[in-house]
């Protein structure tokens, strides 16, 4: 699969930010594949590889109706000749929505689980029973964050060939956090916009991959919780209005969901003073605007 990797670096003169004494640069992911835009493509990478050494021809996976990480899994397989089952929160809704038809497309078979199963989805019960229905599979856990995932993305910071203080993330399971912050100079430190409501969470779930992967906590990091917009996948006139603008300065599409909510938050803690003057920050674009 060709990859562009290492993704761009791109600098952009911003007002909002320039006139803190800030400097921002955007790392361009959302251009490292057409179909596995992102930190999906660096989550999945090593689980890939994963899955041919222990010679598993399937693929399984969960996630919301919605879920890029589903999209993502789903175009994997496909491109890597193996068999995709996507596990999906909730009832079947006919037609599909795009992102399904697309897994769908892609080869990706569908299964549905109601909310209560959802919840206990990684317990042994449901995984034997998936087991018993689909034959021997390689699991990927929902959003794929898991220890490949870490080291997977771990690789970013060092990509970065310039020199920066900050770097800024949005939070969905923690996965992409938990490895960049793991890849980090000891100067530099790590932010997480969380995306999800009342998810302080997320902070002991970034440890504990950290954990997994590392057997301990690494780098600086924080995850900032108010910029979420009301909740996952939820946004305001706000959030829609800014994203139109962003792209109308910069040329850079942001998404609804992820990274949109990121830059806001970024543009406002600058405002608060949350950073001294002259931090050099960049912002991870970990996905394009498909869900939007
Ligand atoms: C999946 C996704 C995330 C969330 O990443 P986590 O590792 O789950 O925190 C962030 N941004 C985009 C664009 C995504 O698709």
């Amino acid at each position: 699969m060709e990859v562009r990797i290492p993704s761009p670096l791109i600098e952009l003169a911003d007002e909002r930010l320039t006139r803190h004494g800030l400097t921002l640069l955007v790392k361009r992911d959302d251009l490292i594949h057409p179909d596995l835009p992102g930190n999906k493509w660096r989550k999945l990478r090593d689980n890939l590889a994963e899955a041919a050494r222990r010679d598993q021809g399937t693929l399984l996976t969960f996630g919301g109706a919605y879920s890029n990480h589903i999209r993502a899994v789903a175009a994997a397989g496909h491109h890597c000749g193996l068999r995709t089952i996507g596990v999906i929160r909730g009832e079947e809704h006919l037609p599909l929505n795009p992102s399904l038809e697309y897994a769908v497309a892609r080869g990706m078979h569908l299964t549905y689980l109601d909310r209560t199963a959802y919840r206990v989805k990684h317990t042994a019960p449901i995984i034997d029973e998936l087991r018993d229905r689909w034959g021997d599979f390689y699991l990927i856990p929902e959003g794929g964050s898991n220890e490949f995932a870490v080291r997977g993305c771990a690789e970013l910071p060092a990509e970065i060939g310039v020199g920066f203080d900050v770097i800024c993330t949005p939070v969905g399971t923690g996965g992409t956090l938990a490895g960049i912050a793991a890849g980090l100079a000891p100067h530099q430190r790590a932010v997480g916009f969380s995306v999800l409501r009342g998810a302080e969470f997320l902070d002991g779930q970034v440890e504990e991959l950290q954990q997994r992967a590392y057997g301990r906590r690494l780098g600086r990091w924080t995850i900032v919780h108010s910029y979420h917009g009301g909740g996952y996948a939820k946004t305001t006139p706000e959030l829609d209005q800014f994203i139109v603008d962003f792209r109308r300065r910069h040329g850079v599409p942001l998404d609804r969901i992820y990274t949109g909510k990121m830059m806001l938050g970024i543009l406002a803690e600058a405002a608060a003073g949350a950073f001294t003057p002259g931090t050099r920050i960049v912002a991870v674009i970990t996905g394009a605007g498909l869900s939007s």
